[in-house]
């Protein structure tokens, strides 16, 4: 190891968006020493882009909001395959953590009386997520930041995780290299947490940026962590549609939320047809299903979308209300949304499914190994809500961070074994050496071009079976890939990894998707339209390297009466 620029922690975290920052702070607030590891500049991750808002049952618009209510309305979203204890201290904390965000200066728009104002989400019963504008990602990360900053984390910006290091069976921290200069890096840890967030970049249309490639969960699977409910991946309803160039980019729910309607070329409200009690404001992979159906009927606007109008509100509101979305569509689109209607179909957008963690801590299966925020499983279940992700970040961020320092503290120093680092080196640096096989451009646009037709909405046994041809194709075409140049600012050969880790995540998400013979939440089989409770509820699928991807039916954990009450105890119950 002495070969390679070394760096000492107790706790490393690789992620810094809230879930990574949340943590960090955790940690450090327990006087252990914790580095951070992004991908991209400090503050630049997913979060800052997040819109709509945080849900947390404050109870300030709708005084009868509770607990107990966001807890039902989480499980009903997930379709009732929710890991219920995460859903229950998810839902219990979610107040706590957005009021003390609050105190750290976070600025929040307010009621009249001068409470965190809270406004209407798909699935929520009651008022319920606390925002700033359309912007509530960019607040909470800045304030996060502005945080751990202070408390002294340690910063490593620009840097990619390639591999975890292990220590027998614990962890041992992790290995990279910095992306402008391609010189590797070790990190050793007692503790890892990882918080890399999402996937979107392995379909062709998504909302989400070039930094979401599912490392973390790959780097978690290669491991020999286990990957859970990796079939559920939420495709936004809304996302532009035109003009090309920016297909895919999210136009949030809080669109809907403040009163958007959606109509398609007949002018037709045709959510009325779909969920006429909840319309606009049903679950997102509802909303999704109903658009998709409207263009695939011929019913979709000239660009194959859906018009969602909010002119009818008066313009100064949309403008105070929906400010990004208000500029997005003028500069991107040239269309003024406080006059005309904007143009919006489904994009993949989130992922419910991920690394497979202890409700309490965050933990995974290895020793030390801990997970949080999007890159792990459990709270969403089948479908998340919109304003759960953020939540969850500051919930999960915390215990996971928590977890991790007391880890840390009763382990000792873990020693770094050089053959996993050199046989990473000899991997990475493997495609400057070959005199023939392509770039890595082509083999990723064929991906997103498979997983966009044969992994999307809807799907079949069919088609996920010519998927999984495809992606083995693809991985030999991988193999074989070949990069021009040198280590210096080469985005040719940062490809080659994200692909790596792409590859490894389309495989679960499709294994898994062919394993469940249902239709749940997010996941719709053509061949097998309907819920079947009797297994579907039952059982997450769990992905685990047993040296090939094996997948394992886990019954899901049993849920204590008095929360199994609950849920039956309204008479909406589904
Ligand atoms: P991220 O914020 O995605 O951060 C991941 C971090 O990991 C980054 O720092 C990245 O650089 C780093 N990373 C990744 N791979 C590596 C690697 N190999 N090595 C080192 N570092 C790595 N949710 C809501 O609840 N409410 C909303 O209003 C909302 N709006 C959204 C709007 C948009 C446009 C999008 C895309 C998402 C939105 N979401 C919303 C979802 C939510 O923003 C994300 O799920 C959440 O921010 C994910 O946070 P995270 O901390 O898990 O990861």
């Amino acid at each position: 190891t002495s070969k390679y620029e070394i760096h000492e922690h107790d706790v490393l975290i690789i992620g810094a968006g809230g879930a990574g920052l949340r943590a960090a702070i955790e940690a450090l607030s327990q006087g252990v020493r914790v580095g951070i590891v992004c991908k991209s500049l400090l503050g630049k991750a997913h979060t800052v882009m997040a819109e709509g808002g945080i849900a947390a049952a404050m109870a300030n618009v709708d005084t009868s909001d509770d607990w107990r209510a966001h807890f039902r309305d989480t499980m009903r979203g997930g379709k009732f395959l929710n890991n219920w204890r995460m859903a229950q201290l998810h839902a219990h904390e979610a107040p706590e953590r957005v009021r003390e965000l609050e105190q750290w200066g976070a600025l929040f728009d307010r009621t009249e009386n001068g409470d965190i104002l809270q406004r209407a989400f798909g699935g929520h019963t009651f008022k319920r997520l606390c925002h700033v504008g359309d912007r509530t990602g960019l607040e909470m990360i800045r304030t996060l930041q502005d945080r751990g900053v202070h408390m002294g984390i340690d910063v490593y910006m620009e840097c990619t995780v390639t591999r975890l290091l292990k220590d027998g069976g614990r962890i041992a921290g992790a290995f990279g290299y910095w992306r402008e200069q391609g010189r590797f890096v070790v990190f050793r840890a007692k503790s890892v947490v990882i918080c890399t967030g999402g996937i979107g970049k392995a379909w062709k249309i998504t909302s989400n940026s070039w930094e979401y490639t599912g490392d973390g969960m790959a780097l978690a699977y290669e491991a020999g962590a286990d990957l859970m409910d990796m079939e559920f991946v939420q495709f936004h309803p809304t996302g532009m549609v035109w003009p090309p160039g920016v297909q895919g980019i999210l136009v949030t729910e809080a669109v809907r939320g403040e009163g958007g309607i959606l109509r398609n070329k007949n002018g037709e409200r045709f959510m009325e047809r779909y969920d006429p009690k909840k319309l606009e404001l049903s679950t997102r992979d509802v909303v999704a299903r109903s658009i998709y159906t409207e263009v695939r009927e011929d019913r979709g606007t000239e660009h194959g979308g859906a018009f969602l109008d909010i002119s009818h509100k008066p313009a100064d509101y949309v403008k105070r209300k929906l400010p990004s979305m208000y500029h997005q569509f003028l500069e991107l689109a040239d269309v003024d949304i406080t006059r005309e209607p904007m143009e919006v179909g489904p994009t993949c957008h989130y992922m419910m499914g991920g690394i497979r963690v202890d409700a309490e801590t965050a933990q995974t299966s290895i020793p030390g190994l801990f997970a949080a925020g999007e890159a792990a499983a459990g709270l969403h279940g089948a479908n998340r809500l919109g304003g759960n992700s953020l939540s969850d970040l500051l919930v999960f961020g915390r215990r996971a961070g928590l977890a991790a320092a007391e880890h840390a503290r009763g382990s000792e120093t873990p020693t770094i074994d050089s053959s996993h680092i050199e046989a990473t080196v000899g991997q990475m640096l493997a495609p400057f050496e070959r005199l023939d096989g392509e770039g890595p451009y082509a083999i990723h646009s064929d991906l997103q071009a498979t997983m966009q037709s044969l992994v999307g909405i809807f799907r079949c046994e069919e088609d996920l079976r010519r998927a999984l041809l495809e992606i083995e194709t693809l991985k030999e075409r991988a193999a074989r890939v070949r990069v021009e140049g040198s280590r210096l600012f080469n985005p040719g050969w940062h490809l080659v990894w994200d692909l790596h880790s792409m590859l490894t995540i389309a495989e679960a998400v499709t294994r898994s998707a062919l394993a469940r013979r249902e239709s749940r939440g997010a996941h719709s089989r053509i061949d097998y339209p309907a819920l079947d409770d009797a297994w579907g509820k039952k059982h997450n699928v769990v992905v685990r390297n047993a040296g090939t991807m094996t997948l394992i039916e886990a019954p899901v954990l049993e849920m204590p009466d008095e929360l199994r009450q609950l849920l039956a105890e309204d008479s909406g119950a589904k």
